[in-house]
């Protein structure tokens, strides 16, 4: 089923070409370049703007880091993001990964809403006392092998709440971290790279 499913995701889905509506679908429209849809079929045609080096080496970078995971796991990597008592900084950085610049699901990379289903916690915040049993069941019903990576200064080392009562941090204390990614926040690549140097590691 595996090899399936990597055909699947490896081949070119074919695709319908978008029907583009003329003069008889739309009688009551009057036909002229203010209603128009679509280019301008009197304007010269365009050619194509030529790729640029970089635009190029993002193409075969996502490329790679898809077969990468597709070779390790032979689908998605599944990600569950727990927020430990985090101000929330670390989790808007987390959202723009699935944005459509960065767009990790099409890179193969899938944020999912059970620990059950994930491959890789992904924990941010300085691990609250209130917050310590979840985190620990969180873990416990993760399926083997799973990774744990701590996100941001606040999972890594406390960050700046790191003498609060109220915390019981870092993330280390709980748990086997695999990777830290630091920072406050850290940035949606330097995510990715944590999140992709995890995967490296080879526990999985
Ligand atoms: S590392 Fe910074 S942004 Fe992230 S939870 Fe801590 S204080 Fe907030």
């Amino acid at each position: 089923m595996w090899q399936m499913l990597k055909q699947l995701m490896t081949t070119d889905t074919p695709r319908e070409v978008p029907h583009r509506p003329t003069q008889a679908d739309m009688p009551g429209v009057a036909q002229g370049p203010a209603n128009q849809i679509g280019p301008d079929a009197a304007a010269p045609a365009q050619t194509p703007k030529a790729e640029t080096k970089s635009e190029g080496i993002r193409r075969d970078t996502g490329h790679g880091i898809r077969q990468e995971i597709l070779d390790t796991l032979g689908r998605a990597l599944c990600i569950r993001v727990i927020d430990s008592g985090s101000c929330n900084g670390c989790e808007l950085e987390i959202n723009a990964l699935v944005n459509p610049y960065y767009n990790i699901e099409g890179l193969g990379i899938k944020l999912v809403a059970s620990p059950r289903h994930a491959d890789m916690l992904l924990i941010t915040g300085p691990l609250t006392v209130n917050m310590r049993d979840a985190v620990l069941r969180a873990y416990e019903a993760t399926p083997h092998p799973k990774l744990v990576v701590a996100a941001g200064a606040c999972a890594c080392t406390g960050g700046m709440f790191k003498d609060s009562y109220a915390v019981c941090g870092p993330l280390s204390k709980l748990l086997p971290v695999d990777v830290t990614i630091p920072g406050c926040p850290p940035r949606p690549a330097e995510l990715l790279q944590g999140i992709l140097t995890a995967l490296q590691g080879g526990r999985l």
